[in-house]
């Protein structure tokens, strides 16, 4: 079944009737659309395989009971935004940079958001223009921040005016060297990636940057590919994000295949996220040592440019640590260095 472009799907009983879930999963999907908010994009819809029960992308955006079922030791801000957030709108948690949520809604919305109890339509968290105008007093009035991370929700979201608004004001602060943006749009919704889009997010006085998030190979259609590199083209560089997640990504193939696809789109990996303790997203997260035992794969079978870091969010918003693996080791005050096969050598050689 075809659908425009602004036929995005928004409840279980959509999702049924185009053929994504069974019909007898209404009852508990309605339990979960109640509390976490769904979309999903003709383009992302039609990525789905409805035949396979085990589809990588239906995995990351079709609720699921399982939903429903909460771990004692998630939570509802498991990174830690509000320990850090001095106004409202703004995470300050590293010296140099804040993030900046302008905008609480997404294009598609993931079963495993780490910010799920605060993005969807009904959450009461979308910036006024007092709460915007604080905020970038904020950013003004603190010269240490070089870097401006928009995020939310979905920077792309916005409309071309604002976004153009938004960047200008903060390219107006003369510390202010980068404004980065994360989305999910190029992916999700490609055909939003216009010119007018684009250049709307170029200012003279700062450098943009976006990061891509994407988890699965497949989502590298070509119109996502043509949305990025309408960005690159433009001059604005690119970096990923991906979430390492149960079911889609969490295979050596699948992830080399998703870092080659990065790069062949000019876009630097740069994080690999372990799955964040939000809500209900057990059944799509996979343990530290899981993740480890794949970095070290990754490295045996794709170039550096190809590598991401492995990170975890430290709950409780201590902010982001490499997670891994270790290639160094000491033993009787010898370094012992773990190469990519696995096999270890003394550094420096013994004589
Ligand atoms: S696009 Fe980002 S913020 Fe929006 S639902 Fe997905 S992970 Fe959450």
């Amino acid at each position: 079944m075809t659908m425009r472009a602004s036929n995005t799907l928004r409840s279980p009983a959509e999702l049924i009737g185009h053929g994504l879930t069974p019909a007898e999963t209404l009852p508990e999907l309605e339990k979960v659309a109640a509390r976490y908010a769904v979309a999903i994009t003709p383009d992302v819809a039609a990525l789905i395989n409805p035949s396979d029960p085990h589809d990588p992308i239906a995995r990351q955006y079709v609720p699921s009971a399982d939903e429903l079922v909460i771990q004692s030791q998630e939570n509802a801000d498991p990174i830690g935004d509000h320990a850090h957030s001095p106004v409202s709108g703004i995470v300050h948690r590293y010296p140099d940079r804040v993030l900046f949520k302008v905008v609480h809604v997404c294009a598609v919305y993931c079963r495993f958001c780490f910010r799920r109890e605060m993005v969807g339509p009904g959450k009461e968290n979308a910036l006024s223009s007092e709460a915007y105008a604080n905020a970038l007093n904020y950013i003004r009035t603190h010269p240490e921040i070089w870097e401006v991370i928009l995020t939310g929700g979905d920077p792309l979201m916005l409309s071309a005016r604002r976004l153009n608004e938004i960047m200008t004001d903060l390219a107006a602060i003369d510390h202010v060297k980068i404004i980065r943006l994360h989305t999910r749009v190029p992916v999700a919704d490609p055909g939003r990636v216009t010119d007018d889009l684009t250049t709307s997010l170029k200012t003279d006085k700062a450098v943009t940057w976006v990061a891509l998030h994407a988890n699965h190979p497949r989502e590298l259609t070509a119109e996502a590919r043509a949305a990025c590199a309408r960005m690159i083209d433009a001059g604005i560089p690119m970096v990923s994000q991906s979430v390492l997640l149960r079911g889609v990504n969490d295979d050596a193939a699948t992830l080399e295949a998703l870092m080659r696809g990065f790069v062949e789109c000019r876009i630097k990996p740069y994080y690999l996220h372990h799955g964040d303790l939000a809500p209900g997203t057990a059944h799509l997260r996979t343990t530290l040592e899981e993740g480890q035992s794949l970095m070290r794969a990754l490295r045996g079978r794709v170039s550096g440019l190809c590598q991401p870091d492995y990170v975890l969010d430290i709950p409780g918003g201590y902010g982001k640590a490499p997670v891994g693996p270790q290639y160094l080791s000491d033993e009787n005050g010898h370094c012992r260095v773990t190469d990519y096969c696995g096999d270890v050598h003394l550094y420096p050689p013994s004589s």
